[in-house]
């Protein structure tokens, strides 16, 4: 058994190890750095790089890397050794604060949407102190921005820190107006993990798992999740040695892992660690990701992290759990106090605004092509953004939108009056419920399930991040004027005011029905039901003011955005169309037509054999699959017709439009006629693994 403190960080750099191995001058200027943002100096860099260099070669590594987050999503790093040779024949090891501070990776190749032709050819990686160096496989990595030469953001980190500043200083000023000191105000995010794991025999035998990480085609599973045994139940023996490796291997890398069950669907399962800084929990986020795949190697197994891998079965996503933090005093804290009470709403209802006002940017920000199967799909939050607040605290914001604009005399119904007794604690119990919503909020955070499980959590956290500071300017910018005496008053105006204006976003019912979709036309919400329509908001003139405002994207950053998001999305299809065709033609029609002739031969030979016994069943068959046949080259053909048409397409966002609304429905098509082949052929001539064999397994 695992002794869970003696492992736990040891393979991270954090602050006790700095403490231990830094010089006392050297580790205060460092945590100045980290805690203020306070800049770097060179002789600093130095002697951290010089300690950081020492710890990882005693733990084992020989190189170091540049750990960074392109646009693509996933997290890239070049390996550098420590080796220096001194000329003579021989080597020492060797790492300089300027190898600490910055790099130069091969940028060519990252996705940059354009901003790189425009601007300057060469990037630079420089490290992000406010993240934590570890040691993975070997090597010393160092969390780092992307950059290019002429400052714009090449990554996902580096926007994701500039709105945490933002917030940061944003929220500082409402704190201030609340009499409370300057402390340091962080966005905190704890994610939770979905994923798929199966057998990894099974899963080589499927070219649509290998090449696209779901499956284009499959039969629902004779059992389901109908009877939601999975949810909960005991974990399976290999899957849980696969936790238990995991777990250790997060464990030494400081990931706070904390719990994982089985998820509703058959072969699905969570991990969720605990909360830290939104910049830190994403870094691990990757890193949970980056080893799941890896460890269940060692298991047998394949983990699949695509949004929907199943058609028919629940597909992952990762539920943001988000929050702002003053020096570890949680601010979406309903409190203790009538003070503690307003400055709670204040807030709530900057989160409310900001969520009403960049909907469809926070829609944008969980868009991708996998993702798009599960929004809207009945088992995850719909397309629709919409705020959940629970009954208690919905009660609260009734009473506050039906009251006077002065003062408050509705004080009573909700048990609540500023001046003498306290809001309700939202137990997390009345308010977690409603499992529709795609915004909730749980008692003191807000959890925002639109995210697919394969995300890179930072464009999400960016969103609210920079809205969120938005709202906070706002409510600062009004009450500043304001006379100091009239301060709790005015702030509840405002407080009534804005939930007045931003009611519309508030929905509290079932996400799911179809009257909700009606109801939120009448409201005026966005519901962007695919990629292709949700990413055109990145372009609004109101979403280029909001990031320029807060000096976490420039126009041209932000349109970079949009492009690799849309080239991401037509490629990613494009490559599906290709294994559909490939896997049509060449593995699913010749299984079937062998067995259509096997059936051919057979009423022949029965027929040859004179027996009298009707033959009629086996000719219906044979009628069914040779229509079957029909059908599939039918729908193969109507899928090669909105391929090429698509290819002829030049403007990427029409490439998209005619790929959301042409080709993924001539390709659900086709899956439909080859599906239904599935059910009636036999099963030893069936080229794929199926549905049972992937989901079902000891
Ligand atoms: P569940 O949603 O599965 O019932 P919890 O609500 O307990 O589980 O926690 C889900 C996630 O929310 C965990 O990762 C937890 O650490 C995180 N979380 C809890 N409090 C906060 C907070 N203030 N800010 C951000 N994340 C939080
Ligand atoms: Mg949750």
């Amino acid at each position: 058994m695992t002794n869970i403190s003696e492992i736990y960080g040891s393979m991270v750099f954090n602050e006790h190890t700095m403490q231990e191995r830094l010089p006392s001058a050297t580790y205060k200027k460092l945590l100045k750095t980290i805690k203020e943002g306070a800049p770097l100096d060179a002789e600093v860099a130095n002697v951290v790089a010089h300690a950081m260099k020492e710890w990882a070669i005693e733990k084992g590594a020989t190189h170091y890397t540049h750990w960074f987050q392109p646009l693509s999503g996933v997290t890239s790093e070049k390996h550098d050794s420590f080796l220096d040779p001194t000329g003579d024949g021989r080597a020492i090891m060797s790492f300089s604060g300027k190898e600490l501070i910055q790099g130069e990776p091969d940028a060519s190749s990252f996705p940059s949407g354009g901003l790189r032709a425009t601007f300057e050819a060469r990037g630079y990686t420089a490290w992000d102190p406010t993240s934590y160096a570890f040691i993975k496989d070997e090597v010393l990595c160092i969390p780092t921005a992307f950059c290019s030469y002429t400052g714009e953001a090449l990554d996902k980190k580096t926007p994701l820190l500039r709105s945490m500043s933002a917030v940061d200083a944003q929220a500082n000023r409402v704190l201030s107006l609340f009499g409370e000191p300057k402390r340091r105000v962080v966005a905190t995010v704890g994610s939770e993990q979905e994923f798929f794991l199966i057998p990894e025999d099974e899963y080589a035998r499927r070219e649509d798992l290998v090449l696209t990480g779901r499956t284009l085609f499959g039969w629902s599973p004779c059992k389901g999740q109908e009877l939601e045994e999975h949810y909960f139940g005991a974990i399976r023996p290999t899957v849980n040695e696969f936790m238990k490796e995991l777990d250790d291997e997060l464990w030494a890398l400081g990931v706070s892992a904390k719990t994982k069950h089985n998820e509703v669907a058959p072969a699905q399962h969570e991990l969720a660690p605990i909360f830290t800084n939104a910049n830190r929990a994403i870094d691990e986020n990757l890193l949970t990701m980056e080893k799941m795949r890896l460890l269940a190697s060692h298991h047998g197994l394949v983990c699949l992290l695509h949004e929907k891998p199943f058609e028919g079965i629940n597909g992952s996503g990762k539920h943001n759990n988000w929050s702002i933090a003053a020096d570890g005093k949680n601010l979406l804290d309903p409190g203790e106090s009538p003070m503690e009470n307003l400055r709670f709403l204040v807030f709530l209802v900057g989160v409310i605004q900001a969520v009403d006002d960049y909907q469809e940017l926070l829609r944008a920000s969980a868009a991708s092509a996998g993702n798009d199967h599960r929004l809207g799909a009945n088992e995850a939050p719909p397309a629709i953004v919409s705020i959940f607040l629970g009954d208690e605290l919905n009660a609260v914001v009734d009473a506050l939108i039906a009251d006077g604009e002065d003062g408050f005399e509705n004080a009573d119904r909700v048990t609540m009056d500023l001046g003498v007794a306290v809001l309700p604690r939202f137990l997390k119990d009345s308010t977690d419920r409603n499992r529709t919503s795609p915004f909730a909020f749980t008692g003191n955070k807000f959890e925002f399930r639109m995210p697919g499980s394969n995300v890179n959590l930072a464009d999400a956290n960016t969103v609210l991040n920079t809205a969120m500071a938005k709202s906070l300017k706002e409510f600062a910018d009004a009450l500043e004027q304001a006379d100091p005496a009239d301060f709790k008053q005015e702030a509840l105006a405002y407080v009534k005011r804005t939930l007045r204006d931003h009611k519309r976003i508030i929905f509290n019912g079932d996400g799911y029905a179809p009257e909700w979709e009606e109801e939120a036309a009448r409201r005026g919400l966005a519901n962007h039901k695919t990629t292709a329509d949700a990413l055109p908001c990145f372009l609004d003139e109101k979403s280029v003011e909001l990031f320029e405002e807060f000096g976490v994207l420039t126009k041209a950053e932000l349109f970079s955005r949009y492009e690799v998001k849309l080239e991401k999305y037509n490629k990613l299809i494009n490559i599906e169309g290709r294994v559909m065709r490939r896997m049509t033609r060449r593995t699913y029609l010749p299984a079937i037509i062998a067995f259509a002739t096997d059936v051919a031969n057979g009423i022949n030979a029965f027929k040859a054999a004179g027996t009298t016994a009707p033959t009629s069943q086996q000719e219906a068959l044979l009628d069914k699959l040779l229509s079957g046949i029909d059908d599939i080259n039918a729908a193969l053909k109507e899928v090669e017709r909105a391929a090429s048409d698509v290819k002829a397409i030049e403007d990427e966002q029409e490439k998209a439009n005619h790929n959301a609304h042409v080709m993924l429905p001539a390709m659900e098509r086709l899956r439909q006629t080859v599906d239904d082949m599935e059910i009636i052929t036999s099963r030893d001539l069936w080229p794929v693994p199926s549905y049972n064999n992937l989901l079902f397994y000891v």
